[in-house]
């Protein structure tokens, strides 16, 4: 029997706002001493009054337009209670049936078949997150840090249409991307700020029905939900095959060093989480325009939020490829981050002056090659340059001008590949102009032909072996003559130049 995996994931963003989700507690509890960023709200003390921090609901709404969600002109926030260390008030703030965003979708690029693939979103919405509970010596002593307690936290769930493990670590891949183009989340799963939860059942093709799922958890790489997925696939495969397919939904645990799922009796299972709207905190308006806006609601301007929204990966993916001409290989890597991604086209354009400075149409005519030569220099030499030297693209001193002059004098020859390198070093290091380094290190190319016409009368005469054997017809006998040239000019003689004269004099 072939059987096809039915996967959706529930993803929970934190977002970096500066302040907590309905207090001022500072939002960077995790780089400070446990509990230091508390207070009586997000301890749940009783009779406190949590306030809404606007910029998250501003921040989801951008993140709801950029996964193409629809907004509705209300939203509101709800109470789901459960009893649980990690939460004080021993209920949560979240948001039950109506979220910031809802129906959205997502286009991956999936590199193995070369193809556009859609993925749904059902719903994205806003909550607050739980304190962070470690455990010690098998679970006896667990310690509570409420820093993480009241943070806000976005949680974006797909629909189960996400066909099989490498679309559902795609989906992550771009889903991060988006929250770093945005700048509103650090999305560092490692770290836990971008934590996912898989769902997955298997049924046969064709067959419409959704079966019992499993929940898979504790998945903190893009790694691990690829083969915990895996894992699933073949062991529920395996329960099929067998005649007992899982007639109950499961929660299960990934654990990592043994490459296996465990099963987890879950704190949710079998819990009515008695939901109801939270009566502290006023409904969400989207659409100020209309007078029906109610006086206390959260008002937020829709249509002003829509402005902010940047050029996302996907829009940036498809523009490189076709503008620059460039693999969607090279496009990945260039526009891995929004920064480095700005850079780049800044020294293409840069080189475009530089190399319409020598004719009109020179860039016209060289541009896919341009472009390639551009994106190889920055994915061969200057991205693993920064991360050799711990650098921020942003804190780059080198100017885009400096890096396009840098890649002109390349494609014109003017300087071999191996002093560019030494160049762009000392460049990055200083932020000094190519022409100075050049100058300085006495690196550029020979230039000046009666010069090299010279070295090479004389190469010819301390060499009449190979002379004469290329006379013969040896072709590879003049290889031996510019290896003795570019030897006698420390590699500073342009091959072809070298090869001209050679040709030229014997
Ligand atoms: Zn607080």
């Amino acid at each position: 029997m072939e059987l096809q995996p039915v996967i959706g994931l529930e993803i929970h963003i934190q977002l970096k706002t500066k302040t907590k989700m309905f207090c001022s507690c500072d939002n960077s509890g995790e780089n400070k001493p446990a509990n230091s960023c508390i207070c009586p709200v997000c301890l749940g003390h009783p009779g406190v009054l949590p306030v809404a921090n606007k910029q998250a609901i501003e921040w989801s709404a951008l993140a709801s337009l950029a996964l193409h969600c629809q907004i509705d002109e209300y939203s509101k926030f709800d109470r789901k209670h459960y009893y649980y260390p990690d939460l004080p008030k021993a209920y949560q703030i979240s948001q039950l049936d109506q979220p910031i965003g809802k129906n959205g979708f997502l286009w991956i690029f999936n590199p193995e078949i070369k193809e556009e693939e859609k993925v749904y979103i059902n719903r994205l919405h806003l909550e607050e997150d739980a304190a962070k509970l470690t455990h010690k010596g098998n679970k006896k002593d667990t310690l509570v840090d409420y820093n993480r307690g009241g943070t806000p936290l976005m949680e974006v769930v797909t629909e189960p249409t996400i066909k099989d493990s490498i679309q559902a670590k795609l989906f992550l891949q771009e889903l991060r991307q988006i929250m770093r183009y945005l700048e509103i989340s650090d999305a560092d799963m490692e770290k836990g700020h971008l934590r996912c939860d898989a769902n997955i059942s298997m049924r046969p093709p064709g067959d419409e029905k959704l079966y019992p799922k499993t929940e898979v958890k504790n998945l903190n790489s893009f790694r691990s939900v690829e083969r915990a997925l895996e894992h699933e696939i073949s062991r529920q495969t395996k329960l099929w095959l067998e005649g007992t397919p899982p007639t109950e939904q499961t929660t299960r645990g990934w654990d990592d060093s043994k490459g296996v799922t465990t099963d987890q009796r879950s704190k949710e299972e079998a819990n009515d989480y008695r939901y109801f709207p939270e009566p502290d905190i006023p409904p969400i308006h989207f659409d100020i325009t209309k007078n029906t806006c109610a006086d206390k609601a959260i008002k937020i301007n829709i249509e002003c939020i829509k402005t902010e929204l940047p050029e996302l990966p996907e829009g940036k993916r498809k523009r490189f490829i076709s503008e620059f001409d460039l693999p969607y290989e090279d496009v990945k890597v260039l526009i891995e981050e929004k920064k480095k991604a700005q850079y780049f086209e800044q020294v293409i354009s840069e080189l475009e002056t530089w190399v319409n400075t020598q004719a009109k149409d020179t860039w016209t005519k060289n541009k896919p090659d341009l472009t390639k030569l551009a994106s190889n220099w920055f994915i061969n030499k200057l991205f693993p340059l920064l991360e050799d030297k711990s650098l921020d693209i942003t804190s780059l001193k080198m100017t885009a001008e400096n890096m396009g002059e840098l890649i002109h004098l390349v494609f014109t020859q003017k300087l071999n590949s191996n002093s560019a390198t030494e160049v762009l070093t000392e460049m990055v290091e200083t932020g000094a102009d190519p022409s100075h380094v050049i100058k300085e290190k006495n690196l550029g190319q020979m230039s000046d032909e009666s010069e090299l016409e010279n070295i090479i009368k004389k190469v010819i005469e301390d060499n009449q072996k190979p002379v004469e054997d290329y006379k013969a017809g040896k072709e590879q006998a003049l290889q031996a003559l510019v290896g003795k040239t570019m030897a006698e000019t420390k590699g500073k003689a342009n091959p072809e130049i070298v090869i001209k004269i050679l040709k030229k004099l014997i």
